[in-house]
């Protein structure tokens, strides 16, 4: 079974939700998609069993600087072409390995070669394998990279026999997510009563509803706002299955790269409750 955590917003309390599940589940293996910022290896350390590069996209490399009169910046969309002292320069981090130039300029005898986007990690942790992604900033191809990720948690989970896999999916409703999403089995939605949060969720939940995914609600820092927590009763109903009190010991916990459940306060209370209810719902 393959559960995602999502939130649609930045900062809600997505990864300590997720830590929170992970710790409880008998079995399980643990994905980390927010690859521009993974941050579950901050709070599981472990051995790292496997890191390889990755590449998402192609970059442009010239063979033969023999550049005649051609206008040759004047092709290239993305301005990473520069005619400089009469040869011809590829400015790397623009260049998107469109092939414009391929096809223009054949006595430049260019090709596309792969860029490296980033790496692919695997860690054993001492309760679980932890696999996350890292994309060189600036990079694109985040979709990918999760895809990649997944493909990694789903031949360890084949191997060793883990029955769930928990995606802790990236902020806002883009590529990653939506490949974080593609072909889960649960999601779990988590929202902070704010208006943003709770606007930025439902926008999440728009990719989960159209892949007809069942999901529940978690609402994190109760007591910030009664008027938007009585917002996400009203809207959410019976979806809502835990709600976790705001606490100063959760970010004291996170300073020190400890899961928050592991507290002793209300929230960390709360997180296993909420722990223990998913693990019931997606049992
Ligand atoms: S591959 Fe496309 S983006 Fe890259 S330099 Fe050539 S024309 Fe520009």
């Amino acid at each position: 079974m393959k559960i995602v955590i999502l939130s649609g917003k930045g900062g809600t309390g997505k990864s300590c939700m997720t830590s929170a599940i992970a710790l409880n589940i008998e079995k399980c293996i643990l994905v980390d998609a927010d690859v521009d910022c993974p941050n579950q290896h901050i709070l599981f350390k472990g051995n790292e069993t496997s890191r390889k590069q990755f590449s998402a996209s192609k970059l442009a490399v010239i063979g033969k600087n023999e550049p005649g009169e051609k206008d040759y910046e004047g092709i290239c969309e993305f301005g990473a072409i520069k005619k400089e002292e009469g040869k011809i320069k590829i400015i790397e981090n623009r260049c998107e390995g469109c092939k414009a130039c391929v096809i223009a300029f054949p006595e430049l005898e260019i090709e596309l070669i792969p860029r490296n986007s980033g790496e692919l990690i695997v860690k054993e942790t001492e309760k679980f394998p932890l696999v996350y992604g890292k994309l060189v900033p600036g990079e694109a191809g985040s979709g990918k990279v999760v895809f990649e990720i997944k493909k990694i948690a789903e031949k360890i989970s084949n191997e060793k026999n883990i029955p769930v896999t928990l995606i802790d999916a990236p902020a806002g409703i883009g590529c990653p997510v939506i490949a974080a999403v593609t072909g889960c089995d649960y999601v779990v939605g988590v929202v902070e009563p704010t208006p943003a949060s709770i606007a930025n969720v439902e926008r999440a939940l728009e990719v989960v509803k159209h892949f007809n995914i069942p999901y529940s609600m978690v609402m994190n820092k109760k007591g910030i706002s009664e008027k938007y927590e009585n917002e996400i009763r009203k809207k959410f109903k019976d979806l809502v299955v835990a709600e976790i009190p705001y606490d100063e010991e959760v970010p004291k916990m996170l300073a020190e790269g400890i899961p928050p459940v592991l507290g002793k306060g209300e929230a960390a209370k709360s997180l296993k409750e909420m722990a223990e209810k998913i693990n019931e719902v997606v049992g």
